[in-house]
């Protein structure tokens, strides 16, 4: 892999983007930033950051969008982003793309892809219920699960129109294994 490679995994809650994401941030050698886990961690080591989005997590909700702008970009300004990233996550909806956008032309960056992960919703289904067995995150309960969905078709969907405008958008099919989803991945990215 040549140069720099800035990507955006999109999806719905369960669609496999953390996983998709690790996966092919091994192989690409660069950075895999989940804004989800980076809240957990804080809020695991009761950090000031962690003490002030738990409540919004708890619930489902997003965190403000300038506390989680702020975070990401701390994030994509560290040394190891400096050959790209995988940005997980984010952005959840219009505030935060516009955000994105700005930071990128200040630093004189672009993106390269952003990858539209898509199942279908018995598939959804049954990840999300293994994910309840297998982690235990406490948002995963029915309330605060609702809650993200709502969001994730209120405010991130919206996001699909935006990048395919842009003409960044790559739908991928996220059907089948972790290996099989990251070889379409890649092929969607390297075409
Ligand atoms: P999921 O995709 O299953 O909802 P995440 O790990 O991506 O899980 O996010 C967990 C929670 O972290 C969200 O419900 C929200 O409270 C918070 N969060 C993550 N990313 C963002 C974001 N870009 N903007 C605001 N809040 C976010």
């Amino acid at each position: 892999m040549k140069g720099k490679m800035n990507l955006i995994v999109m999806g719905p809650q369960g669609v496999g983007k953390g996983a998709q994401s690790d996966d092919l941030a091994g192989i690409y050698g660069i950075p895999h930033i989940s804004t989800g886990e980076i809240f957990r961690k804080n809020i695991a080591e009761k950090t000031e950051l962690g003490k002030k989005v738990s409540s919004y997590i708890e619930k489902g909700e997003l965190v403000p969008d300038e506390v989680t702008s702020a975070m990401v970009f701390d994030r994509l300004s560290q040394p190891d982003a400096r050959k790209g990233w995988i940005l997980d996550g984010y952005p959840r909806n219009a505030r935060q793309s516009e955000a994105l956008d700005e930071w990128l032309s200040k630093h004189g960056e672009r993106l390269d892809a952003v990858i539209l992960l898509e199942a279908d919703a018995d598939t959804i289904a049954r990840r999300i219920q293994k994910r309840i067995r297998e982690e235990g995150r406490s948002d995963d309960n029915p309330d605060a699960i609702a809650e993200r969905l709502a969001i994730y078709a209120r405010e991130t969907k919206p996001l699909i129109d935006y990048y395919s405008q842009k003409g960044l958008l790559r739908r991928v099919n996220a059907e089948g294994s972790v290996p099989k989803v990251t070889a379409a991945m890649r092929e969607a990215i390297e075409k």
